[in-house]
């Protein structure tokens, strides 16, 4: 039987696209094998949006010629538009498929490269699946590499949407992310995202509904509505914030100002035991320390779960890059940190407000002795299997379970397991 085995670096996005080819290629027979074990055909979807990221794809290529000589090595993703002008690389490569033919990644690879043969092998059984509803974007944050990347616009029938959800539903799935480039992007005609979640809450009975990272603009009462009368969508929220002043959102071409977030965190805190997550830029070219420090006093104010600080770094070719990147590494590492440990002390505080309340934990896996699962709202919880009485016989993986908030500890709260 032939190996396969998947590499996945970046976004969600990226993961719903490794996952939707996994299955593809398990119902074709082949054999998955974990990354970094030979294979015969190595598949990186890769990632550039940053210079990190672009770094770590280039090391993992590197890795893997290096490790597995023989193997046949494919490339997809966003890295291929640089991989492109890159000549030491395509060497490396067997073959890539860019973001304009990556919705044909499977056909190209099975059709090109892999004898197709029928298999037997069943979906693998998964508590959470990533469902890709949108794909590119168009909106030309100044800092952002993704429009010239994933430019093409691809927005999922809702009834392809639908399908997919039902088939996972049918696999044992309880819980869905939607997932694409800014899902907060999807549009067919005048039907939006919340048409989307309005649909998929009617039409198929999956327990848990989880969105990722879209703009803080598309939050208003009628979202929040949404969310509170249906519990199935996840509280938990991901905004790609970037800065919280008004004047650096202007420079980064991001269509909201300050006065809007505020009004859009004050409307998601009406949302039952909501976890508010985010994304935040510092060292932006023209960031003054005024600037930083109204970024600082809104995220003290906004009592974020997590916050995710990104130093600012040029990516050549967008309209940042053109800019006097002014702002010194010393600069940006010193607000970094300082965001950072905001942060960190904010998420204790948020986490503490849910010790001794009860909430349903999905349960993903067991480790030594603990079960481990997420909350609605995404808090990691662990409790040890009872040796006695329903639980402790049961395997609990992929069950709904009801569990109290006992202790919080760094990565999670031990939990006690009430029932199932
Ligand atoms: S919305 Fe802005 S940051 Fe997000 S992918 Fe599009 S251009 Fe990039």
């Amino acid at each position: 039987m032939r190996t396969i085995a998947i590499c996945t670096l970046g976004c969600k996005l990226n993961q719903a696209e490794a996952e939707g080819l996994r299955e593809k290629f398990e119902e074709r027979g082949l054999k998955i094998v974990e990354p970094f074990q030979k294979a015969d055909f190595y598949i990186i979807n890769a990632c550039a949006v940053t210079q990190k990221a672009e770094k770590e794809t280039r090391q993992l290529i590197s890795r893997i010629k290096r490790m597995f000589p023989k193997t046949y090595l494919i490339v997809i993703g966003c890295f291929t538009s640089i991989l492109r002008l890159d000549r030491e690389f395509i060497g490396k490569v067997d073959k890539w498929i860019d973001n304009k033919n990556k919705e044909k990644a499977d056909k190209l690879i099975l059709g090109q490269i892999l004898k197709k043969k029928k298999g037997k092998n069943e979906l693998k059984k998964k508590t959470r699946a990533f469902i890709k509803i949108q794909d590119g974007c168009r909106n030309y944050c100044s800092y952002c590499i993704v429009p010239y990347l994933r430019k093409e616009i691809l927005n999922k029938p809702p009834q392809k949407i639908i399908q997919e959800i039902k088939n996972r539903e049918r696999n044992g799935c309880q819980e869905i992310v939607l997932v694409g480039t800014n899902i907060g992007n999807y549009r067919i005609g005048k039907y939006d995202l919340k048409d989307l979640l309005r649909e998929i809450l009617d039409k198929t009975t999956i327990k848990r509904i989880r969105l990722t990272s879209f703009w803080p603009t598309l939050i208003n009462q009628e979202f929040v509505k949404l969310i509170q009368n249906n519990p199935r969508i996840c509280p938990h929220i991901h905004l790609s914030i970037q800065s919280a002043s008004s004047e650096v959102l202007e420079k980064m071409n991001r269509p909201y100002s300050r006065k809007d977030l505020e009004k859009i965190i004050k409307q998601l805190k009406q949302i039952k035991d909501i976890n508010l997550t985010a994304d935040i830029i510092v060292g932006f070219p023209g960031e003054s320390e005024k600037d930083f420090q109204e970024t600082y006093n809104f995220v003290k104010s906004s009592q974020f779960l997590k916050i995710h600080v990104f130093k600012f770094s040029a990516r050549p070719g967008t309209k940042a890059s053109l800019v006097e990147d002014e702002i010194s590494d010393k600069i940006k590492k010193i607000r970094s940190n300082k965001l950072i440990k905001l942060g960190e002390k904010l998420s204790e505080k948020q986490r503490k407000t849910f010790i001794n309340s009860t909430s349903e934990a999905l349960i993903e896996n067991k480790r030594s002795e603990y079960w481990q699962g997420y909350t609605p709202n995404y808090l990691k919880v662990f409790f040890k299997s009872l040796p006695t009485g329903q639980a402790g016989k049961q395997n609990l993986t992929n069950q709904i379970v009801k569990v109290k908030l006992v202790k919080f500890y760094q990565d999670g709260f031990m939990g006690k397991f009430i029932s199932l």
